[in-house]
Parts: structure tokens; sequence; C-alpha cells
């Protein structure tokens, strides 16, 4: 038996509760069947804070996020706050934890269940079986740089502009989390950029060059941006890890993202620097919102959710193999015919959320033979 792992949990607003309920079935079971026990604190965080306390994240709060092993989030946000402050908007919960994280690499997988992938709106042979993984730097380039803004000119008329930059340091720090990464998948790397037209591309070039150079076994493919946008659409498994900057793989994310068909389907993690222990500041959520329109309905689909779970176990606790398991049995469950609203297709059994959750723990016991 391994020592608890500390786990904050923030449900957030909307379906984010439901769907966390979820997880939390599973982890009960993984205590249950797995010996695995996680020690979780609960706290608030989006609109569901401002109401309790006037702001979207409370410094006690972003102080449990640090001290704990991961941070595990359900979703923000709804037309309820709409007209609360901006720096105390739902978002600004997040954009604060992922900031005093430190949290600077977005990993968004890109997977096609065999049973849903007919839910795309490409072909089947171009999808079926895509495992492609999405790091995208999130502290830096455009969305941070400065100079930037909105001016007027001199001689009248006006600009507006933003600065892209980054320094070797914050291409190196995801450069390199994404070769360790390719390393634990298919050993290649595709990293995107402009640097036919942009500086900071061929900066970027540069230095993922220089990274590289400590990972010889791993394969390194430069690509530009505009042509993995075309390739990512028309030949995605050529693709493994794929890493860019903060602009491109917002763009290449989302790009990715419907090659899988269904939102509800979909996890992601986002990484920070490692500690003198060792310990990386992580934080896990899923790819959709808070969804206002079903909430409360028990349509939402947790698997998102569970799957980010999973990364979890993979990416800060090193349990891959009960990833795997929680993995299988997402594709048991939906080979099995279960799907909620967002994923019915015809001839299906349409499931609430709780369905799913207990259907996803009794598919656990089977593959585990309890
Ligand atoms: P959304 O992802 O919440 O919903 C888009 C559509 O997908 C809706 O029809 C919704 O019902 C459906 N959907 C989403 N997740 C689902 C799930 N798990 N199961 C079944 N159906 C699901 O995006 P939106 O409607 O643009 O935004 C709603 C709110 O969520 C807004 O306040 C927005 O700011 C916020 N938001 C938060 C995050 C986050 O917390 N990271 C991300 C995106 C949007």
């Amino acid at each position: 038996m391994t020592a608890n792992k500390k786990l904050l949990f923030l449900p957030g607003d909307g379906i984010g509760p439901e769907v966390m309920g979820e997880v939390r079935r599973v982890i009960d079971w993984m205590a249950k069947r797995r010996t695995a026990a996680f020690d979780i604190t609960d706290g608030l965080v989006g609109g569901a804070c401002y109401d309790a306390h006037g702001c979207a994240v409370t410094d006690e709060t972003v102080a449990d996020a640090a001290a704990a092993d991961a941070v595990l989030l359900g979703a923000v946000g709804g037309p309820k706050w709409d007209d609360v402050p901006r720096e105390h908007r739902p978002e600004a919960g997040l954009l604060r934890l992922r900031k005093d994280l430190d949290l600077f690499a977005n990993l968004r997988p890109a997977v096609v269940f065999d049973a849903l992938a007919e839910a795309s709106t490409l072909k089947l042979d171009v999808v079926k079986g895509l495992d492609i993984m999405i790091v995208r730097e999130t502290t830096a380039g455009v969305y941070f740089g400065t100079p930037r803004g909105i001016e007027d000119l001199p001689g009248g008329g006006s600009k507006g502009f933003d600065t892209q930059v980054y320094t070797d340091a914050e291409v190196d720090r995801v450069a390199r989390l994404a070769f360790d990464l390719a390393r634990k998948r298919s050993s290649k790397v595709h990293s995107v950029e402009k640097a036919n037209v942009m500086e900071s591309g061929v900066f970027w070039r540069r230095e993922v060059a220089r990274v590289h150079r400590d990972f010889p076994d791993v394969e390194l493919h430069n690509m530009y941006a505009d042509n993995c946008a075309m390739q990512l659409v028309r030949y995605p498994r050529q693709f493994d890890v794929i890493v860019t900057d903060n602009l491109f793989g917002d763009l290449l994310s989302d790009c990715a993202a419907m090659l899988t068909g269904s939102l509800g389907m979909l996890p992601s993690a986002t990484l920070g620097p490692t500690d003198s222990s060792g310990r990386r500041a992580a934080m896990y959520e899923p790819v959709h919102g808070s969804a206002p329109d079903i909430a409360g309905k028990h349509m939402a689909n947790p698997l998102a959710t569970i799957l980010s779970f999973a990364m979890c176990l993979r990416y800060s606790f090193d349990m891959g193999e009960d990833a795997d398991l929680i993995e299988q049995a997402v594709q048991n469950v939906l080979s099995g015919g279960l799907r909620t609203a967002d994923i019915m297709q015809d001839g299906m059994a349409k499931v609430s959320t709780t369905v799913m959750g207990e259907s996803l723990v009794a598919e656990l016991d089977k593959l585990i033979g309890a």
C-alpha cells in the first residue's frame, strides 16, 4: 500500500459537480479494489466561489492547490455570472490557478474510441485508431507578450498590436516535457511553428533542436502550423506528440478535438514545473465547459472528467496500469452500447450521468475479475 495521494477537488459550476461525482465513484472503487487511497480536499472555484466569497477563487484554495499532488477540476461559468466584474468572473479563478501554479504545458489527447469513430465528421478510415497528444505552451507567447494595445497613430488612424515572444527557458521546458512524453508513447514529436515568416518561429525551431540533442532516441519533425492544420484533417494518424506555442496550440488542439466527435469525451492536463522533491504541479480537467443548458438534468457525459482522472493517475502518480484499466473500461462501456445524450447513436441505450458512472465501475470490476 502506497502513501495516500493528495487531491484537491474543485467541481465548479453547472455540470461540474455532476461529472466530478462520478470521478469520486471511480476513486471509491480504487480504494476498495486497488488499495490506492486518495486524501481528497474539496474547494470552490468559479461562480460557486463568487457566490460564497465574492471572488472566483480564494487564497486558501490556491494554497490548497499548491499543497496538493494534483488538482481535479470540473468546469466553471454560466449565465448567472455574466454580469459580475471581469476580475471576479468564473474564468478568473482558472486563470489564477494556472498562473500561480505556473502551469505551462497543456496536454490534450485526441483519441478516437472505436465505438465512436462514426461520430467524427471525417471518414472512418481517416480517424479510426487515432491517438494524438497535443502539448501547448500556455504561459507565454502572443497571449501574454508586451507591448500590446490599441493606439491612435500620430498622423491619424489607429492600430492594434500584440507581441509574440518566447525565451529559451520557456521553449526548453515545454519541449523537454514533450520529448519525455513521446518516450512513453511512439517516440515521435512534431514541433509546430511558422519559421518561414516569424522570427519567434525560427527561434522556437532552433531551441527545440537544441533540446532534442538530449533525446536522440525520439524522432523530431518540424512542421509549419498551417500545414499541420491541413495534415490534421488529411492524415491525422501520422502524428503522435505535437508540441507548439500558445496561439497555434489553441487552434490546433480544438481542430484535433473535433476529429474525435464529442466534447463530452475529451480530457486534459495542465502541467507545471517539478519541485525539489520531484513533485510536478498539475491540474486535470475536461475540455468541455459547465454546459448550463443540461446542468441538473442528469444528462452530462462524465467520461471526459473520468478520463482526466486517468491522466492524473498516469502523469502525477505514475499509475499507468490503473489509467489503462480506466481507459479500457471506457472503451468497453461504449462498445457495450451505452451512450449519454451527447454521443447518442441509433440502436444504442441512452443512459444518465449516474448510470454511465455505475456501468464504468461495473466494467472495472469485470476487467480485474472481481
Ligand atoms: P460547453 O462546453 O459548456 O457546452 C457546449 C455544448 O456541449 C452544450 O450544448 C453542452 O450541453 C454540451 N456539453 C458540454 N459538455 C458536455 C458533457 N460533458 N456532456 C454532455 N454534453 C456536454 O460550452 P459553452 O456552452 O460555450 O459554455 C458554457 C459555460 O462554460 C460558459 O460560461 C463558458 O464560459 C464556460 N466554459 C468553461 C470552461 C472551463 O471550465 N474550462 C471551458 C469552456 C467553457
